[in-house]
């Protein structure tokens, strides 16, 4: 029952993601989240730490196709995308499909050659076990987050205790 939020891999932050790695597993785009994935929740202000950026910077030189999926509103995911130079999928309604589908067909890789990175298990994790994409799951980066995200953090840590998963903020 709790394996579809299983993620494929856990890294501690996106820049600890080894790109070497998932280029030899035969990935070739990415999808990423905004929110405690690529930056802290700050209102209005997308400020991405640079080594978040570096690892970007990186990825496109390896090759790597890259996008932002989130479920965040247009004008402040658009903020977050600019800084990175990355096109982006805005109020995406993860774990639903239809986001997902819309970030493949802008990286033109098929789902099996892709890597989704978040921060949650009930939107990014189970979004993209059920798309067949290979999923990331990184620590939140703030303990700072919207009311409705500290109410699916409670179910979520009922769920990463029985998958034997670490907490939110200690992957
Ligand atoms: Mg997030």
């Amino acid at each position: 029952m709790f394996a579809r939020f299983r993620p494929a891999q856990l890294a501690p932050g996106v820049p600890l993601i080894e790109l070497d790695e998932l280029w030899a597993r035969g990935i070739r785009g990415i999808v990423l989240d905004v929110d405690n994935t690529l930056c802290a929740w700050q209102w209005g202000r997308a400020e991405v730490p640079g080594p978040v950026a570096a690892w970007v910077a990186q990825a496109r030189e390896r090759g790597f196709r890259l996008c932002i999926i989130s479920n965040g509103r247009p004008g402040r995911v658009a903020g977050v995308a600019e800084v990175l130079g990355l096109p982006f999928i805005a109020r995406a309604r993860k774990p639903f499909r239809g986001g997902f589908r819309r970030a493949l067909e802008l990286l033109g890789t098929e789902p099996r050659a892709t890597a989704a990175v978040g921060d949650q298990l009930l939107t990014d994790v189970w979004g993209a076990n059920r798309m067949g994409l290979y999923s990331i799951l990184v620590s939140a980066i703030s303990p700072r987050e919207f009311a409705g995200t500290k109410i699916s953090r409670l179910i979520e840590s009922v769920i990463r205790h029985r998958l034997g998963l670490p907490g939110v903020y200690s992957t």
